[in-house]
């Protein structure tokens, strides 16, 4: 049979690819580096961690992006072996030597007689008789492919500024203090009238809470940033605060329109309003709050917003550049073009965001990819383990509400948020103690945590055990 070609040599590409040769499947990485640079890259070697050299929190037992390593483990990846054998001291978190990874990562590929590593860019569409490909080609992918995926898409902007909104966990929003309702009542298409949660501000609060977000430290674009358009003009909110006092009163933060149930005869002099971002209800995006300030200020600033005082945020505001598909609309279930289905999708240009992600994805993407290769169907892990939910994120889980339509979808790291919740919530501690607070939502983590592992592995046994084989 005629080989896989994976373009892209990322952490995606090179996971997806692993995954491929171990259950015998011949593979051909094109990768352009160093024929052809990005903008972060440094260097010539495989997965290649272009900023950070962490993989973040390695607790499985009660964060997601843990349980999202346990699970990788459990299913033989080579990005986790190589993370593990690189690990360098960090807390509770895996950080790895940057440059003994890569190289861990690249000598295992070429290890496998099963994988040839071509160099050089792939600059349009692959051809007619590539007739399974996986494109992992990553946030920086180059322009060439990206405007001719531009083309199969139909999506006129593929590549922009991503200006993300902080996103929060509804069960941390103090909706004794705020409310639901659409502006006017307005139902729109799908809506009830009652879709957004309102944040009601006096004028002494917003005066307040405007003269600390134009105080607030940005993050400086990175030079390759610095010629990109704003994505539709989406202003971060820090530049409109700075644009005069009344400007975010007149945009994103309008009174109008609403009514606070607590306080009929009193008009509110602003309002914070957040839009459900999953099906499952347990996120709102703070609606036109995309900022470039920096992480720690976000949170106090935010924190300033009545009924957000203890908010969690599932993921921060940023503004960075960013290649990435409307997945939802595009892409099947397993990753799969709908309008080509021979052309599969793998890491961060899917619309997930980070190392672990992505490789995550590629991980899903090489799975599905070699069961179809054998004559089998691709199955998907089930919702309620950390691989499942990232991918009904990526391919369905996210809903289109109201004005926003499909261009809401933002990338996004694993987080609780996107997991369905529990049947019965942990009420009590082993000693039988009423549970409250943080201990409440630890303990929720607990068990949401423990049943993706339980389910991961019935899920492996059935599905993805290549012989018991041992990565790397
Ligand atoms: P990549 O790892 O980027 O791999 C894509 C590969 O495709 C590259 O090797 C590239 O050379 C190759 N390629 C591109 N186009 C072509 C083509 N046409 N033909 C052949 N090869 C091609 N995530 C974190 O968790 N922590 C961070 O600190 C972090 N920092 C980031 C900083 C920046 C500037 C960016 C852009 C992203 C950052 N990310 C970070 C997000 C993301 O996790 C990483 O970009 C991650 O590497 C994505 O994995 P990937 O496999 O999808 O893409």
């Amino acid at each position: 049979q005629r080989p896989v070609h994976i373009i892209g040599g990322g952490l995606a590409g090179s996971e997806a690819a692993w995954q491929l040769a171990r259950r015998g499947v011949p593979v051909i990485i094109h990768e352009m580096r160093p024929e052809r640079g990005t903008d972060a890259h440094k260097g010539e070697g495989l997965a290649e961690l272009v900023c950070s050299n962490s993989f973040r929190s390695d607790d499985s037992t009660s964060n997601a992006v843990g349980v999202l390593h346990a699970e990788m483990r459990r299913l033989g990846s080579l990005i986790m072996a190589c993370a593990d054998r690189c690990k360098i001291p960090a807390g509770g978190a895996l950080a790895v030597d940057r440059d003994g990874f890569s190289e861990a990562v690249t000598a295992a590929i070429a290890s496998r007689p099963e994988i040839t590593v071509a160099r050089g860019e792939v600059a349009g569409l692959p051809p007619e008789d590539w007739e399974r490909v996986i494109i992992a080609t990553g946030p920086l992918t180059s322009p060439d492919l990206a405007a001719a995926l531009r083309t199969v898409t139909d999506e006129n902007a593929l590549a922009f500024f991503d200006a993300i909104a902080p996103i929060v966990h509804f069960d941390s929003i103090d909706m004794d203090v705020c409310w639901f309702q659409s502006r006017y009542d307005k139902a729109g298409p799908g809506g009830t009238g009652a879709d957004y949660i309102n944040c009601p501000m006096d004028k002494e609060q917003y005066d307040t809470f405007v003269a600390a977000l134009v105080a607030s430290n940005t993050v400086p674009f990175r030079e390759f940033e610095a010629n990109t358009p704003y994505f539709d003009g989406c202003l971060p909110v820090e530049i409109m605060a700075a644009r005069g006092p009344e400007t975010l009163r007149h945009g994103p933060m309008k009174p109008m329109g609403l009514t606070n149930p607590r306080n009929p005869t009193v008009k509110s002099y602003a309002v914070v309003q957040l839009r459900q971002d999953n099906a499952l209800g347990t996120l709102y995006n703070m609606v036109g709050f995309q900022t470039k300030t920096r992480y720690a200020d976000q949170v106090k600033l935010f924190r300033m917003i009545p009924g957000l005082e203890n908010a969690e945020f599932a993921r921060l505001g940023g503004l960075h550049r960013n290649t990435y598909l409307n997945s939802p609309k595009l892409l099947d279930g397993t990753l799969r073009l709908k309008a080509q289905p021979r052309l599969r999708f793998a890491g961060q240009i899917t619309g997930c965001e980070g190392y672990v992600e992505s490789a995550a994805m590629g991980l899903a993407a090489g799975l599905f990819t070699a069961a179809e290769f054998t004559g089998g169907t691709a199955a998907v892990p089930p919702p309620t383990t950390a691989h499942g939910a990232l991918l009904n994120h990526i391919t369905g889980g996210h809903i289109e509400t109201l004005d926003a339509g499909p261009r809401s979808f933002q990338p996004m790291n694993i987080n609780f948020g996107l997991f369905p919740p529990l049947d019965t919530a942990p009420t009590r501690d082993a000693e039988g103690n009423r549970l409250r607070g943080t201990a409440k939502t630890v303990a929720k983590k607990q068990v949401m945590a423990a049943r993706a592992l339980e389910d991961m592995d019935a899920w492996a046994r059935a599905h993805a055990d290549p012989n018991g084989e041992a990565a790397a």
